[in-house]
């Protein structure tokens, strides 16, 4: 039998968001050596700010057709291996009380803290160890893996994930890591776009909106000639929060000036 040392890993994630916890725990319960990175000082931040505090951890009617990819077949394998109900199922073993807004729309009931513990939780019982306040200076690919220098010295691992997330928000410590990793491993990038960009409301329409204020109703909102509905979105802050995430993250073909989004028509019924 050969000795393993200590900086020696069978799977190193970069990045302890959703996606990396949710990956950790994944490896862990297939028996792999897990080691979790991250250079912020706490796990899974911007979970927490999710669905205003209070994280849409799924949605049950949730079908390949919702994800917007310049590659609409992407999706497809990873929906079907595991679904919305595979992740409810979770949840409901965390003992998690939530709550469904518009139909299929799933919330936390208290907080969106519920789902980063029970990720937490999920990993420390995979034994998937998660280390913050850790910054990779530099990853190298050897003839078993990979070497990654961290100040303290170097680790290497089989596998490694790169679960860095996106560009948004660099206060949660989002930062362009993973693009700069695929560039060093030859991988092609699309240009990156904002998702969720700037209304521009005219003031006719602004008027119109700025009672609807806490008011739960069906929205159709147009850009140009694509539609977007809720059967009973609230409006907050006089835009109704989910159907305007959806038309503000059109692909190119609607996207407008600046990554401005330009709404036709807004329709509701009370
Ligand atoms: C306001 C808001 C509300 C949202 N609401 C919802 C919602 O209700 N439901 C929903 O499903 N989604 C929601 N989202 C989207 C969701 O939060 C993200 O899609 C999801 O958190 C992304 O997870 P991730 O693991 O890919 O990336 P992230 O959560 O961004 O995690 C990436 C991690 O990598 C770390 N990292 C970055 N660079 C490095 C580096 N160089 N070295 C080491 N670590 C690094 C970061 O510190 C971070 O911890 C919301 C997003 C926002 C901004």
């Amino acid at each position: 039998m050969t000795a393993v040392s200590a900086s020696q890993y069978d799977v190193i994630i970069l990045g302890a968001g959703a996606a990396g916890l949710m990956c950790a725990a994944t490896a862990g319960y297939r028996g792999r050596r897990v080691l979790v990175l991250d250079h912020a000082n706490k796990p899974g931040k911007k979970i927490l700010m999710s669905g205003g505090g209070r994280c849409n951890f799924t949605n049950l009617n949730s079908t390949p057709a919702n994800f917007l990819s310049d590659n609409p077949h992407y999706c497809i394998s990873a929906l079907k291996r595991y679904t919305p109900q595979d992740f409810l199922e979770l949840v409901d073993r965390h003992g998690i009380e939530h709550e469904e807004k518009a139909p299929g729309q799933l919330f936390c009931k208290d907080s969106a803290k519920d789902i980063l513990n029970m990720l937490l939780t999920e990993c420390e019982w995979a034994g998937a160890e998660v280390r913050m306040k850790t910054a990779v200076d530099r990853i190298t690919e050897t003839d078993s893996g990979y070497r990654l220098r961290v100040g303290s010295g170097d680790l290497t691992c089989e596998s490694l994930v790169i679960a860095t997330g996106g560009l948004s928000i660099p206060t949660m410590g989002a930062t362009a890591f993973g693009y700069r990793v695929a560039e060093q491993f030859g991988l092609d990038i699309l240009p990156t776009r904002a998702g969720l960009v700037p209304f521009t409301l005219q003031p006719e329409l602004k008027d119109q909106l700025a009672p609807l204020s806490g008011v739960s109703c069906p929205v159709d909102v147009q850009c140009h000639d694509q539609h977007f509905r809720e059967p009973r979105a609230t409006a907050r802050q006089r835009l109704p929060w989910g159907v305007w995430i959806h038309a503000s993250s059109p692909p190119k073909p609607w996207r407008c000036w600046r990554s401005q989004t330009c709404i036709s028509s807004v329709r509701w019924w009370t």
